[in-house]
């Protein structure tokens, strides 16, 4: 029988802990007997055949590493048929025939139409799986995407240093941090790091209801002893930062005496929270998805998600062989819930914003 061979690309968003998931990848297929090639910068270098053997000698040392040492590049002609068909004929000319992308929600979208069995070459069909990297963690059927815990420990980080500041100044601060269609982050990270007040795009306040909650906060933050307060916003909240501190300052300094020392500033996290080395819990998880993944193709799984699920499964999910937290779910399934999340039909989404009102609405009587 050939040698399967089987190529590794990542996409979209750059994660902590995909190299963690190139390594596993890589080192599972080898020992399965595979070729193992990497694809240089996600769909692009599908499309421009850019694939290198790799080695174990190769990914060893990537597991303590962030980004993505294949490279990672927005590619928005793939959702083009014809040039998919390049990418497939790329796949042939290489004899690669099964594919794992690690990527967001895009990049599984993109999966699903690399692998959708009508659009197949007849003399060289390509199985895909992918795994969900995303620190948004907004990929549906998934608990957690691969990056998520990285990002959300930076936030912490980041916050605890402000917090600092914040209090020695009697300050109120607002942290915008990454995640533009879902509140995730913020909320999970707002728990972590004890802040006051977390804005999130699910809540769904206007302009006027996000300077409400913030002019309360700081009014609470001048009855405790420390003076100051601590604000979580995601970037996803319609309202940017800059214009939401311009109504807040313009509605202290209508209230008058202490405006000046209300006076909000404003960091924003931006990048910093997508970057560093993944934490221990993205390691393992990216590992796990990965040996699970790469088992999958290799006896014939495809137009699959790997996804992370200690609880109940989601909907037509199957148990890998080798991993109960492990699940494989149609690609479908999984874009048909991710836009649920994001739309906030998904029960997952509502889930989340009622457990973190229930916490938050305790947490923050202190
Ligand atoms: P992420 O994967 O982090 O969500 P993007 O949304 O930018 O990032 O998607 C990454 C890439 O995935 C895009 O540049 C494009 O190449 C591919 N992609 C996204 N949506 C589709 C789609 N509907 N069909 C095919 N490819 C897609």
């Amino acid at each position: 029988m050939a040698r399967p061979r089987l190529a590794i690309l990542t996409s979209g968003g750059d994660a902590p802990g995909m190299n963690a998931a190139i390594r596993a990848a890589t080192l599972v297929a080898l020992a399965h007997n595979a070729t193992v090639l990497g694809v240089e910068q996600g769909y692009r270098g599908l499309i421009n055949g850019d694939f290198r053997p790799l080695e174990a000698h190769d990914v060893v040392e990537l597991v303590r590493a962030g980004g993505t040492a294949l490279g990672t590049a927005r590619c928005p002609e793939f959702r083009e048929r014809a040039v998919r068909d390049v990418a497939r004929r790329r796949l042939r000319d290489a004899r690669i025939d099964h594919v794992l992308v690690i990527g967001g929600n895009g990049s599984l979208a993109g999966a699903h139409a690399l692998g959708d069995p009508h659009e197949q070459l007849e003399d060289w069909p390509v199985r895909v799986i992918g795994l969900p990297a995303s620190i948004d963690n907004d990929v549906g059927t998934t608990s957690l995407a691969i990056g998520v815990d990285t990002a959300m420990n930076t936030i912490v980080e980041a916050c605890d240093r402000i917090a600092d500041t914040a209090t020695a100044h009697h300050r109120t601060f607002i942290v915008e941090v990454m995640g533009r269609d879902c509140g995730y982050l913020a909320m999970a990270a707002g728990i972590g790091a004890g802040a006051n007040l977390v804005l999130f795009r699910e809540a769904g306040l206007a302009l006027d209801g996000l300077v409400d909650a913030v002019c309360d906060t700081v009014a609470q933050a001048a009855r405790r002893p420390n003076h100051r307060a601590l604000i979580l916003k995601s970037e996803g909240v319609e309202v940017p930062v800059e214009q939401l501190k311009a109504a807040v300052n313009a509605r202290l300094a209508a209230a008058g005496e202490d405006a000046i020392e209300a006076e909000l500033r404003v960091t924003v996290l931006g990048h910093v929270v997508r970057g560093g080395r993944p934490s221990a819990l993205d390691r393992l998880m990216a590992s796990r998805l990965a040996h699970a993944g790469v088992l999958a193709l290799l006896d014939g799984a495809g137009d699959q998600m790997v996804a992370w699920q200690p609880g109940r499964p989601p909907a037509r999910a199957t148990r890998t062989a080798v991993d109960p937290r492990c699940w494989l779910v149609p690609l479908a399934d999984v874009l048909a819930e991710t836009q649920a999340l994001h739309d906030g039909t998904s029960p997952q989404a509502q889930w989340r914003v009622k457990v973190f009102d229930a916490l938050e609405g305790v947490l923050n009587r202190g």
